[in-house]
């Protein structure tokens, strides 16, 4: 199976924690340069003095941008002009009641989790096209399937995410450019570790690993893998997509969800 991506060139948002910090650190071990895109130059080099200390050779290239809004996606863009591989992972979370969300929380959501996918990939995919090989590929989530009812702008977005990657996919028929969507169930990222910590309420070192596994039974008991997922584990599934190998899959939507969503495929 070939998943060698040496000379190629990836920019993956959001990847200064989380799922897309191991997305770039597995994109790099298969020899891809990996562009490391956050809010800010600080965290941006911080990310890659980690990860070069991960990744033996690894070479790595910062970007820094905030993709709450077109400037942010500009600054990526003047950063690196060219890519071959784009990993839309940035994304943001909260629950919130329906009848609180705001315009304005409307209007960031969409902003943030779609419209920065949208504008990177209207850049970078018509020269991936041109050179007839690439892979664009949207971190979506199974809330884009199940709409959690504590978030409902947030599953939207991700709703809207499946949407577009499928008619970017079919856009880009038979160029050796493929599209997908990664649909991640419930997974112990930096956010989400965070988000559980605060709600362990102040307990020194609190058991994550055990909270997650009291979240899956009460929240998502459909799981078939009984605990949450790493973000290797999703990282893998994003590096596959990604590689030589996947030449066949575009316009799918993945599931790395542990078997949350009770459908077939
Ligand atoms: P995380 O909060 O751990 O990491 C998010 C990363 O995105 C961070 O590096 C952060 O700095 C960056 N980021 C946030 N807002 C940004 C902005 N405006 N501009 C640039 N960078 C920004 O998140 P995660 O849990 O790793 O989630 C990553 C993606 O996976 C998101 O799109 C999320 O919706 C999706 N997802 C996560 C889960 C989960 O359970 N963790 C499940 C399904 C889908």
């Amino acid at each position: 199976m070939d998943l060698n991506l040496k000379g190629r060139r990836a920019v993956v948002t959001g990847s200064t924690g989380g799922i897309g910090y191991a997305a770039a650190r597995e994109l790099a071990s298969l020899g891809a340069t990996v562009a490391i895109n956050g809010r800010t130059q600080t965290r941006v080099d911080a990310a890659i003095a980690k990860l070069k200390g991960e990744v033996k050779g690894g070479t790595f290239v910062g970007a820094p941008g905030d993709l709450g809004g077109a400037d942010g996606a500009n600054a990526i863009i003047r950063a690196v002009p060219d890519a071959d591989i784009l990993v839309n992972n940035a994304g943001i979370f909260e629950p919130k009641p329906f009848f609180d969300i705001s315009d304005e929380d409307w209007m960031r959501f969409f902003e943030t989790n779609v419209l920065s996918g949208v504008r990177l990939a209207r850049h970078y995919t018509p020269k991936m096209v041109k050179r007839g090989w690439g892979r664009v590929v949207f971190i979506s989530s199974e809330s884009g399937l199940h709409i959690p009812v504590e978030m409902i702008h947030y599953g939207v977005t991700k709703t809207a995410q499946i949407a577009v990657a499928r008619g970017l996919a079919e856009t880009v028929t038979g160029t050796g450019v493929t599209v997908n969507s990664v649909l991640p169930g419930p997974t112990m990222s930096e956010g989400v570790g965070d988000f559980m910590s605060k709600m362990a309420g102040g307990v020194a070192n609190p058991d994550l690993e055990k909270m997650g596994r009291d979240f899956i039974r009460d929240h998502r008991p459909t799981s078939l893998l009984g605990r949450m997922a790493t973000i290797e584990e999703v990282a893998n599934m994003i590096a596959y997509v990604c590689s030589p190998a996947a030449s066949a899959t575009s316009g799918a939507a993945l599931r790395v969800d542990g078997g949350v969503v009770r459908a077939i495929p």
